[in-house]
């Protein structure tokens, strides 16, 4: 087995290719492709071949043996002749314009659940705001994926944040 080949077993990510790695003292960098020959056109639904352009793309992604993971994947932009349209193609584990990772962005998630957004910071070195964001958008998230209409009885209370401040939040639960 190659190196690149085991790394595709290590990150179990189905659509990519690994080309090769770059060990760094705190950090492992992955450079990537597709594994497809074609991507389906969002707006027609065909698939095309025809590559406009390739650029890379970096992403974060979940930590391996304690250091920072960076996938660089080479984003292929296709065109699309009926259309008369250029897209970007699309995979499953991350989303459009985002620099994480889908599982990372969860695990930064779940690790703030249990922690402090600051202590999150610090621990995966990214800047405050970016772990506030991927926080806000996780616990919306997982409201929305709730189903309400099982809750039956809810509980409001105030909760002081701080002892002297006069900071207090609301908090509602599903009791
Ligand atoms: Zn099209």
């Amino acid at each position: 087995m190659t190196e690149a080949e085991f790394f595709e077993q290590v990150l179990g990510i189905k659509e990519i290719r690994v080309d090769r790695v770059d060990w760094q003292e705190q950090s492992l960098h992955i450079y990537c492709g597709s594994i497809f020959e074609e991507a389906l056109c969002p707006h027609c639904l065909n698939k095309r071949h025809v590559v406009h352009q390739t650029y890379e793309r970096q992403f974060r992604d979940l930590p391996i043996t304690g250091k920072e993971v960076y996938l660089h994947l080479s984003q292929r932009q296709f065109y699309c002749p009926d259309c008369d349209r250029h897209f970007n193609e699309r995979f499953s584990f991350v989303d459009l314009k985002r620099t994480m990772t889908r599982r990372y962005e969860r695990y930064v998630y779940e690790c703030c659940k249990a922690s402090t957004i600051q202590k999150i910071s610090a621990q995966e070195n990214l800047v405050w705001h970016t772990v506030n964001e991927i926080c806000q958008r996780g616990a919306r998230q997982e409201i929305d994926e709730r189903p309400l209409s099982k809750v039956r009885v809810v509980g409001m209370d105030e909760f002081a944040i701080k002892k002297g401040h006069r900071d207090y939040a609301t908090v509602i639960v599903d009791l």
